[in-house]
């Protein structure tokens, strides 16, 4: 085992190395975090979620990405939630709560996690709870990426995606360089199955009904943080750095 880790390291670039070394090293003096984001689909969590990640050497949690994977390999945990996907309804409690139960004790997540599309119910959020305080710790904050239904709409419709990394454009705010193709990979982006005018109105009757309640549970814990997700990105950056200083 350790043989082999070192021969692969051998073949690692050393510039590759240096780098990786040094993001350590500034990420050994970050503050543990442990993040939840919470807003409506198109609200922006997304988009936000790889500059904090980037920012505080934490884990990028999202279950609807791991979700889409797990449709797209057919695993059983795809099979099981891929109807209630297309259809725009939340999936079991049970389904999204093993997978985030999981992924939370992955080494990438050491430093605190994003979660992102998760807690979705008052159940999930006590079941989280109950996962932390096995742990010995606790949410710090939640970013609450509060915005109109009305905005949604145009949001949803031009969002492309680019399903291995998560990277988010859209056509009119976020253009690709090339459309139709990732800047960095130069692969093929794609539109979600469920980014349509008639499917977001269910997965909006889910978020007002199941989700908000969410906020709720939260803000009697004290630790909820209101953002103005309606502003353009780089503002919306700027307030939640201003609330995770
Ligand atoms: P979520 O993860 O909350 O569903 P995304 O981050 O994927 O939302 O954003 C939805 C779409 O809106 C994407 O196409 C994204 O490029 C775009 N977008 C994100 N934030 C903003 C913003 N502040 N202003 C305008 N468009 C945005
Ligand atoms: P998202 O990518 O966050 O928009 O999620 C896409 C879809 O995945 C949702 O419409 C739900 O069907 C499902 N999903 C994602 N996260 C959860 C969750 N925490 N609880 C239940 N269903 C979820």
């Amino acid at each position: 085992m350790a043989s082999s880790s070192a021969a692969t390291l051998e073949d690692v670039p050393s510039m590759d190395l240096m780098t990786e070394l040094l993001r350590r090293m500034k990420c050994a003096s970050k503050p543990d975090k442990r993040l939840i984001l919470i807003g409506p689909p198109g609200s922006g969590k997304g988009t936000q979620s790889p500059i904090i990640k980037d920012e505080f050497c934490l884990c990028h949690l999202a279950t609807g990405d791991m979700l889409r994977a797990a449709v797209a390999a057919k695993t059983p945990l795809g099979v099981k939630a891929k109807e209630a996907m297309d259809k725009g309804q939340l999936v079991s409690d049970d389904l999204v709560v093993g997978i985030i139960d999981e992924a939370i004790k992955k080494p990438s997540c050491q430093k605190g996690f994003i979660l992102d599309g998760f807690p979705r119910t008052v159940v999930q959020a006590q079941k989280l709870d109950e996962m932390l305080e096995k742990q010995g710790v606790k949410v710090d904050k939640v970013l609450n990426f509060a915005i109109d239904d009305a905005i949604l709409e145009e949001r949803i419709t031009g969002r492309w995606i680019h399903p291995s990394s998560g990277r988010t454009y859209h056509t009119k705010f976020a253009p690709p360089k090339t459309p139709g193709v990732d800047d960095v990979t130069g692969e093929h982006l794609i539109q979600r199955k469920d980014d349509t005018a008639a499917v977001l109105k269910s997965r909006l009757d889910a978020f007002h009904k199941q989700t908000e309640p969410v906020i709720s549970y939260y803000k009697q814990k004290g630790v909820v943080a209101d953002l103005h997700a309606e502003k353009p990105p780089k503002e919306v950056t700027v307030e939640v750095e201003k609330v995770l200083s």
